[in-house]
């Protein structure tokens, strides 16, 4: 129980679920399991990419149907199969990503099923606890203490693997986004109408990059973007999809509306602040020459565009 509380992050909290339930029900199995949708074969399979420990059972083809059924509104089903009481358990419900855990054993008495049901609404206390600490409210967005801590983990991770070569040709990347003239909808249609925009704007970068993208609400009309291993003609073939799918987009009410975004290579910064404050200095060259644009920080240092060019401020003191 201890262990439940001290974890902070969602695979932690999964793995000490476990470790709570083995160790308070011992005759139980327990498997984490992690489906995702697979639009080839129209069905759901295991995604083997995860941390999650094998299941010590099979996961058969109904047990996996269990769970891809599993809903906000019935997130436990209890079942009776081939001899065993199954208890599944939704750990989170996405798009395209079903995570669960499974409990069996011969038979479930009233108080083995009060206890894993007791862990069960602990561990959905702590998710929600955790997900409201790194969310941005409007969107749902990750937040920007978010951005800090993966920007730091990042960082992290290359100085801890400097001396190995990295891969020449992919890079991870910073994007901030930033819509034009966003002042002019508040004062034309009111904040309401605004934030219904910063929704479908969220919606709009969310769906254009990839699952494993990471997606941030920074403040304002302002949003961050991590995408990581991609090669340099990837990440601007990438952005300037958003940038049309944005520019393309007819927003309810105020019409068309377009995005400035300059982005930097996350290289050998050593600080999260400069690989922010470069990204930034690449967008607001971008909406000085126009707006609508995507803007490379290295493709305008190399290029000798930013001689001369005042330098965003404000910005580095966010991440002391
Ligand atoms: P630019 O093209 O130079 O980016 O112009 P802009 O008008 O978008 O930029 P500016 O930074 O001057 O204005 C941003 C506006 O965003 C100002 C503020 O009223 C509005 N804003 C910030 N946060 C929110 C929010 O949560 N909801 C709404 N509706 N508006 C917000
Ligand atoms: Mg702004
Ligand atoms: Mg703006």
């Amino acid at each position: 129980m201890v262990n439940l509380t001290e974890q902070h992050d969602e695979l932690m909290l999964m793995l000490s679920l476990r470790a709570s339930i083995l160790e308070m029900l011992p005759g139980v199995q327990v498997a984490l399991v992690c489906l995702v949708s697979d639009p080839d074969r129209k069905g759901w399979m295991l995604d083997e990419a995860t941390a999650l420990p094998k299941p010590t059972f099979p996961i058969a083809d109904w047990l996996m149907a269990e769970v891809s059924g599993l809903t906000a509104e019935t997130p436990t089903r209890q079942l009776e199969r081939d001899g065993f009481g199954y208890l599944v358990s939704s750990l989170g419900i996405q798009d395209k990503r079903r995570k669960a855990i499974l409990m069996l054993q011969p038979e479930w008495c009233s108080s083995d099923l009060r206890i894993a049901q007791g862990m069960l609404k602990i561990y959905a206390n702590f998710t929600r606890l955790l997900f409201d600490s790194e969310r941005d409210t409007l969107t749902g967005l990750y937040n920007r203490k978010k951005l800090d801590q993966k920007l730091s983990e990042l960082l992290a991770g290359r100085m801890r693997s400097s001396n190995r070569e990295h891969d020449k040709d992919t890079a991870d990347y910073l994007a901030v986004f930033d819509i034009d003239h966003f002042k002019r909808i508040n004062d034309n249609f009111g904040h309401l109408i605004g934030d219904e925009v910063l929704l479908i704007f969220a919606g709009l970068i969310r769906h254009a990059l990839r699952d494993v993208d990471w997606v941030f609400r920074y403040g304002g009309e302002e949003f961050v973007a991590l995408i990581k291993g991609v090669s340099p003609a990837t990440i601007a073939f990438i952005l300037e999809r958003v940038r049309g799918k944005v520019q393309d987009h007819a927003f309810p009410q105020i019409g068309r509306l377009t995005v400035s975004t300059g982005y930097t290579a996350i290289i050998d910064q050593q600080l999260p602040a400069y690989v922010f404050e470069e990204a930034d200095i690449a967008l607001y060259y971008a909406k000085e020459h126009g707006r609508n644009q995507v803007c490379d920080y290295r493709d305008l240092i190399s290029r000798g565009e930013l001689a001369g060019e005042k330098p965003p401020s404000g910005t580095v003191e966010l991440f002391d």
